[in-house]
């Protein structure tokens, strides 16, 4: 098969590309050290300020944090969508990509994302093919004048050699994959026309029609019901398990990604405070913001008429960033003279297992002895 590369570099030169052989055991996506910034008028804010992390095949990585913890802009860098001022910085993006997309056996090349124009035909071949995004709100996603059923078949046609027959059938077919009932007069229906549950399905759908490697899921279920919310996760949790698509699933709800991940990521401000296998992180959390935020996870076994526990203060405004561990204003551990003197660094605190804190050190889950006077928990008001 011969192969042809577009000059798409940044720098118009062809980007660095190394074909590689199918290794079950490397990332399929490499997040290193990435930093995105807006270059506002007001000042700058470091949307995503340093961000590692591996997608391996087949596995769900959760994205956990309060809003405005930089977790869509971080997808948003990864897939060179990054609107208005926002810019990559620094950091490399990986992704193992099949040559043909078309064929599951591809052989497959490294392809350094950040270095492709957003609007290259690589990248937007990219988009679509090797990643989908499942958005947070379909309404928004699905055009309200042309059919669902139109719109997939234009992403189809745009990724697949396929004839527009082929293409209505492979949308009867993804729309059966997601459950869809009467999928035939389905297709022709408008996004308005379908209930909520519906479109969910129909833009998980779209995501699916072109066989992406990697599906990232913007919270897409923050505007339904806890009912259709429930069958929407067993569904992508039922095609990842039979398709061995690999998922980035961005929420604000740790109940949710005890559900769906094997990894999680733990985000503030920004920056990774702590990242591990789902076992490690609910049975071994130690960063102190990811105890706060299990703590205020609803449980059955919670007392009953009891205030579940809320995390202290709030989210520092973007141009307001604190002074050394971001975390600092809220943290009951604050040690005045070192979390807010410098930034500490991520540490691997046992196998599969980091942390971004002061009080860990290298092969620690035990806390580290500082040399500083600790002062009590501060006094916290809401
Ligand atoms: Fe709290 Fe300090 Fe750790 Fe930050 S570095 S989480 S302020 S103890």
């Amino acid at each position: 098969m011969s192969i042809q590369f577009e000059p798409t570099s940044k720098t118009g030169e062809p980007a660095e590309i190394s074909p590689l052989p199918s290794w079950k055991n490397e990332p399929l996506l490499r997040v290193e050290d990435l930093k995105a910034y807006f270059f506002m008028d007001e000042g700058t804010v470091k949307a995503v300020d340093g961000v590692s992390f591996d997608v391996f095949p087949g596995k769900v990585v959760g994205i956990v944090g309060e809003s405005g913890c930089g977790k869509s802009v971080t997808m948003k860098a990864i897939l060179q969508i990054l609107e208005g001022s926002a810019k990559i910085v620094s950091g490399k993006v990986t992704l193992r990509s099949r040559i043909n997309n078309q064929d599951p056996n591809s052989p497959e090349e490294l392809l350094e994302l950040t270095q492709l124009h957003s609007n290259s035909r690589q990248m937007r071949k990219i988009r679509g093919a090797e990643i989908a995004l499942i958005p947070q709100e379909p309404m928004a996603a699905f055009s309200p004048v042309h059919t669902v059923g139109s719109q997939i078949m234009e992403t189809i046609l745009l990724h697949q050699d396929v004839s527009k027959k082929e293409a209505r059938q492979i949308t009867v077919e993804v729309f059966k994959a997601v459950g869809i009932s009467m999928p035939e007069q389905r297709i022709d229906s408008y996004s308005w026309q379908l209930s909520g549950g519906l479109r969910q399905r129909a833009i998980i759908a779209m995501a699916l029609s072109c066989n992406p490697r990697l599906l990232i899921a913007d919270e897409p279920t923050t505007a339904i019901d806890v009912t259709t919310q429930a069958q929407i996760l067993k569904l992508l949790r039922k095609l990842q398990e039979e398709r061995q698509t690999s998922i980035i699933f961005i929420t604000h709800d740790l109940g949710v990604i005890a559900q769906m991940a094997d990894e999680v990521v733990v985000m503030y401000l920004g920056m990774v405070m702590e990242k591990g296998s789902v076992q490690k992180i609910y049975k071994n959390a130690q960063h102190p913001y990811t105890q706060a935020l299990l703590r205020s996870i609803p449980s059955v076994q919670s007392a009953s008429h009891v205030k579940l526990p809320t995390i202290a203060g709030s989210i520092a405004h973007p141009f307001n960033r604190p002074s050394g561990c971001p975390f600092h204003p809220r943290c009951t551990f604050f040690m005045r003279g070192v979390c807010d003197a410098s930034q500490p660094a991520l540490v691997r605190v046992e196998e599969d297992h980091f942390v971004n804190c002061f009080l860990f050190t290298e092969n620690s889950s035990a806390p580290a002895e500082i040399s500083v006077q600790v002062p009590p928990p501060m006094e916290k008001s809401l």
